[in-house]
């Protein structure tokens, strides 16, 4: 299938998609280890590449309403975790335009 991502990172601890281990994230980008997705853990990412972006939904979570957007593995079209857009509480808009990787749905890769 070649290449199936355009961006390669490069540092110690990469982490990438657990279906096709295209690379995603870096660990110097995790804002906070402290959320929790569909699948359980999840990490807050400042940047993640090699996605897709769904088309935003709004969502009444825990923490109150939000617009986010599903994202997807441009590898494989797993869907990897989801996008903030924006935050209605003002406590929790330090989350916009990051994202959320669910560590279920990730792997360190090389
Ligand atoms: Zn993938």
């Amino acid at each position: 299938m070649g290449l199936a991502y355009n961006t390669y990172l490069t540092g110690p601890n990469i982490y990438g998609c657990k279906n096709c281990r295209s690379h995603l994230s870096n660990y110097d980008d995790i804002v906070s280890r402290n959320f929790r997705g569909q699948h359980g853990k999840a990490y807050l990412f400042n940047n993640v590449v090699n996605i897709t972006t769904e088309e935003p939904t709004e969502r009444n979570m825990t923490t109150g309403r939000h617009v986010v957007r599903d994202i997807k593995c441009r590898g494989c079209g797993e869907t990897v975790g989801w996008k903030y857009d924006k935050a209605f509480e003002k406590s929790e808009q330090y989350k916009e335009n990051k994202f959320i990787l669910e560590a279920e749905l990730i792997c360190e890769v090389e």
